[in-house]
């Protein structure tokens, strides 16, 4: 295990994920039910900008960087500079969110999280940050396991009937981590069926995602979508050219949202006169 997400925090893949999450997170929370949220991948919850890590690769500038300088108007996208403002409020310039931060500022007091994360010293750092969040607990775990463990989510007395999971692995093995995805995200709609699953996955070259497509519309979810952004052609297999969310069982409207958004970080992370964002549907309920 060497990846670091350190190198890659706020990039434009980053970007567009952590928008998603906000915007899935207010639709759920919309209605006054208790939410159960679990990050698979978590991370460390926090990073910093101007560490080594995140300078040596230079990413944040192409994705945070550029939306912090353009602030372009869109919806999803003002909301989350201003939950990227929070962090910084707290944590200082040069914070950035991880997931678990972003679910943690979203969601509100009787809603419940769990952040799974397998790397020791990013764990150690993860369950740092939340010490002091009694709604948060952070695990030293696989989180595929976790989805078997705590799913459907029962804590004490109470069960959550509503909420999410956020799957955003490492694929540092590509083929083998979609397959393993596909398989919990199967097992875990057997468990959950009525809970709301992203998939974080990487673009190298669309075409070679056609079995992965074909796979995850077999899921047994009620609806099931994908929401992509390149930042350049896909035309080389030796780099990720952009990336995109698989969500099984989005709430409504927001594939209305998405479709609002990804024209705008098209043109604001844009690489080259290729990039484009778009949505697809893979199943729709019928
Ligand atoms: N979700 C985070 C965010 O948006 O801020 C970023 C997560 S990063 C892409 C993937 C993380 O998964 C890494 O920190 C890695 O150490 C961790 N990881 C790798 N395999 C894992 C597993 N089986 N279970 C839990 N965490 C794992």
């Amino acid at each position: 295990m060497n990846y670091r997400h350190a190198f890659h925090a706020g990039n434009h893949a980053d970007v567009l994920k952590h928008i998603a999450l906000l915007a899935l997170c207010d639709a759920l929370t919309a209605k006054p039910a208790p939410l159960f949220a679990l990050d698979t991948h978590a991370g460390r919850g926090l990073y910093a900008l101007d560490g080594n890590s995140a300078q040596r690769t230079g990413e944040a500038e192409g994705g945070i960087g550029r939306l912090l300088a353009e602030a372009p108007k869109q919806p999803l996208i003002g909301r989350y500079l201003a939950a990227v403002r929070a962090c910084r409020q707290e944590h200082g310039a040069a914070a950035y969110p991880g997931s678990p931060w972003l679910l943690a500022h979203a969601l509100r007091a009787d809603d419940r999280i769990a952040a799974c994360e397998l790397q020791p010293e990013e764990a150690a750092q993860l369950k740092h940050v939340f010490a002091r969040d009694e709604r948060v607990a952070a695990h030293q775990r696989d989180g595929y396991a976790a989805m078997k463990a705590l799913l459907p989510p029962r804590i004490g007395a109470t069960r959550y009937n509503r909420g999410l999971v956020l799957i955003d692995p490492p694929f540092e093995a590509q083929l083998a981590e979609f397959d393993t995805a596909l398989g919990a995200l199967r097992e875990a709609l057997g468990r959950w069926p009525q809970g709301t699953y992203v998939l974080w996955y990487p673009i190298k070259r669309r075409r070679a995602l056609q079995p992965f497509y074909r796979r995850a519309a077999t899921l047994p979810a009620k609806s099931v979508l994908t929401a992509e952004l390149l930042v350049r052609a896909d035309d080389s297999p030796l780099r990720m050219n952009g990336s995109g969310l698989l969500v099984l069982n989005p709430p409504w409207h927001f594939d209305q949202q998405m479709q609002a958004l990804l024209p705008a970080l098209a043109r604001t992370l844009g690489e080259s006169a290729d990039a484009a964002g778009a949505l697809q549907w893979l199943k729709q309920a019928e």
